[in-house]
């Protein structure tokens, strides 16, 4: 092969390696818990999951006056896992197993629920009093049938050990809540292989994260807009960023002619492809298995919260 022939193919395989977008998602507002706003990209009647996961809600960001502050009272989960990631405000939570904890700025708490937990997510009694500025996420993802009766656990990580990096201009940078970026690898485990990033770019910062082939994948725009995929489609605060399974890494880029940081969130697993039998706080594989569920919530068997 010619050296020119060699450098056309180079070419070509390098274009072909990036994803290209498939589609964006507006968000919906909607209550959520106790009667606090929340932005969803999904589910929603036309767009019930992207596998696997089920729902990613944005809470705030938003200014919440003194007494004003609300959470999300005991209810209960089985056979997946939520994600709580703040970014400013706070968040107790309690559950029927007697568990606690409280997630400040930049925490992050992976619940597994497996078999069943009855929880509360609530601000702390000093936001209550005080209020203050609310900015969180909460993302469920799917538990494959395997595992969907595991017992629960929490891996509660504080801010300062979630991996971060900058990239050597100084324009990007990322905190590895799960899978690895920019040469860091996140601490929290995952039962499939989840990638869950949260990128910042300066106007002018690129980033190219790898996303093997075998995982779904999008972005979700927190704040600013940006540049998408290969053919660098733009995508605005709120929106959800589809990307198709036509390559292994994924491009993010925020134009140097920008006013803002660029903050987005990468969020990438390998679907299960497994039937969903889904209602409120419960996710299995079959009617049956809900019926189930609901009857051991009400006999009590996921526990009460003694307060
Ligand atoms: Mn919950």
């Amino acid at each position: 092969m010619s050296m020119v022939k060699e450098a056309l193919r180079t070419e070509e395989t390098q274009t072909n390696e990036g994803r290209t977008v498939a589609g964006f998602v507006n968000s919906i507002e909607t209550l959520e818990g106790g009667g606090f706003l929340v932005r969803r990209p999904f589910p929603k009647a036309s767009f019930s999951d992207f596998d696997p996961f089920l729902l990613l809600d944005e809470m705030g960001p938003m200014d919440v006056a003194p007494g004003e502050a609300k959470g999300a009272p005991d209810h209960p989960h089985r056979g997946f896992e939520t994600v709580t990631y703040m970014l400013s405000g706070d968040m107790e939570h309690k559950d029927s197993s007697g568990h606690a904890g409280q997630l400040r700025s930049g925490d992050v708490q992976w619940m597994t629920a497996g078999s069943g937990v009855v929880h509360a997510e609530m601000p702390s009694a000093e936001f209550m009093r005080d209020g203050g500025r609310m900015h969180g996420f909460q993302l469920w993802v799917n538990l494959p049938q395997r595992d969907k009766m595991v017992k629960p656990r929490y891996q509660e990580i504080p801010s300062s050990r979630i991996p971060k990096a900058t990239s050597a201009d100084g324009l990007v940078s990322v905190s590895v809540i799960a899978g690895e970026a920019m040469g860091e690898k996140a601490v929290i485990e995952t039962r499939t292989p989840i990638i869950y990033l949260h990128y910042r770019l300066e106007p002018g910062g690129v980033a190219t994260q790898g996303v093997p082939h075998a995982f779904n994948a999008f972005a979700y725009v927190v704040d600013g807009a940006g540049l998408f995929g290969a053919e660098g489609e733009r995508g605005t605060d709120g929106q959800m960023v589809m990307f198709a399974p036509d390559g292994d890494e994924v491009r993010i880029e925020n134009p140097a002619d920008a006013n803002a940081t660029l903050e987005v969130l990468l969020i990438a697993g390998v679907p299960l492809n497994e039937p969903i039998a889904r209602y409120g706080p419960f996710v299995m594989n079959t009617e049956t298995e809900i019926h189930q569920a609901f009857d051991d919530y009400r006999r009590g068997r996921m526990g009460a919260i003694n307060s």
